[in-house]
C-alpha cells in the first residue's frame, strides 16, 4: 500500500514514520510512502499556495489551482488514489475508517493549511475526514494519524508480539481490558487475582468483563453498537447510569 501526502511542509512526515513501528513496517515493504511538496505545482516566483477570501474576513485560503494541479498529476501517474482532504468539517476518523482505508492501495492525503481551502478544491476528494472537534493549525498531524491508524493494520507491519485484532474499538466495539504487567504489587497496589493464575478460560471471562466494565464507565456511548449479549448490556447500563449518578 502507498501513502502518499500533498502538504506545503513536506518535510515534517519523514521523523515521524522513520522509527517505531511503522519505520520497521517501512522499511520491509509493508507499505510506501511519498511527500508531495505543493509548492511544486505553483507558476509564479514565490510559489503561492495562498490568496486572501473573497467577501473579506481575517487570515488566508489555500487558492484552487495549485491544489487541482497537483492531485490530478499525482492522480493520473499510475492507478488511481484514493483522495482524502482534512478539514474539521469533515467526518470524524475512527478505527472503522481506518479498517476500511487498509484495504485501499493507494491513498493521497491532502493537508490544508492557513484558514483551510478553497471551497471547490473540495470536488477533488474522495472523502473529507476530521480527527476531532478542535481546529489544529494544518492536516500533516491528521495525515500521519490516518497513516498510522491504517498502517498499523496492514499484514505484517505488527510484530508477531502484538496484535490488532483484539483491541480497543475492534472486533467487539469495546474499550480494551485493563492490562497489567509486573510487579505484581507496586506501591501497595496489587494485580487482580484471576491475571496469575494460568486459568485461560477465566483470564478470558475476565477480559470480557474488564472491557464491558471500562466502555460502560469511559464511553457509554460506545455500548449501543457493541457486539454484546443482553445480559452484557443491562449489566453495562447499570454501570454506565452508576457513574451517571456519581457512585461508580
Ligand atoms: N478555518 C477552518 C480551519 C482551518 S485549519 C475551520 O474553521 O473549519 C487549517 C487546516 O488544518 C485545515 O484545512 C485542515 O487540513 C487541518 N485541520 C484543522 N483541524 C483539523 C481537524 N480537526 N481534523 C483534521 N484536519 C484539521
Amino acid at each position: 500500500m502507498t501513502f502518499e501526502t500533498l502538504s506545503v511542509f513536506p518535510e515534517v512526515f519523514e521523523p515521524y514514520l522513520g522509527v517505531s513501528v511503522l519505520g520497521r513496517a517501512r522499511r520491509a515493504g509493508v507499505f510506501d510512502f511519498v511527500a508531495h511538496d505543493l509548492r511544486d505545482w505553483t507558476h509564479d516566483r514565490h510559489r503561492t499556495v495562498d490568496d486572501a477570501p473573497f467577501g473579506g474576513g481575517q487570515g488566508m485560503l489555500m487558492k484552487p489551482e495549485p491544489i487541482f494541479e497537483a492531485v490530478e498529476a499525482i492522480s493520473s501517474s499510475g492507478e488511481r488514489p484514493h483522495v482524502v482532504f482534512f478539514s474539521p468539517c469533515g467526518r470524524r476518523f475512527d478505527q472503522r475508517c481506518a479498517e476500511r482505508l487498509a484495504r485501499e492501495r493507494r491513498v493521497l492525503l491532502v493537508c490544508g493549511r492557513y484558514e483551510g481551502m478553497d471551497e471547490r478544491c473540495y470536488a477533488l476528494a474522495d472523502e473529507v475526514l476530521s480527527l476531532g472537534d478542535y481546529v489544529l493549525t494544518g492536516g500533516e498531524l491528521a495525515a500521519l494519524t490516518v497513516i498510522d491508524a491504517v498502517a498499523r493494520l496492514l499484514p505484517g507491519a505488527l510484530g508477531d508480539e502484538m496484535s490488532a485484532v483484539d483491541e480497543s474499538f475492534s472486533p467487539s466495539g469495546l474499550l480494551e481490558y485493563a492490562q497489567y504487567t509486573r510487579p505484581a504489587s507496586f506501591r501497595g497496589m496489587g494485580v487482580p487475582e484471576v491475571l496469575l493464575s494460568g486459568d485461560h478460560a477465566r483470564v478470558a471471562a475476565w477480559r470480557r468483563e474488564s472491557a464491558i466494565e471500562r466502555t460502560a464507565r469511559w464511553r457509554p456511548d460506545l455500548l449501543d453498537a457493541a457486539d454484546i449479549t443482553d445480559e452484557e448490556r443491562a449489566r453495562a447500563l447499570e454501570l454506565a447510569r452508576e457513574r451517571e449518578r456519581g457512585t461508580l
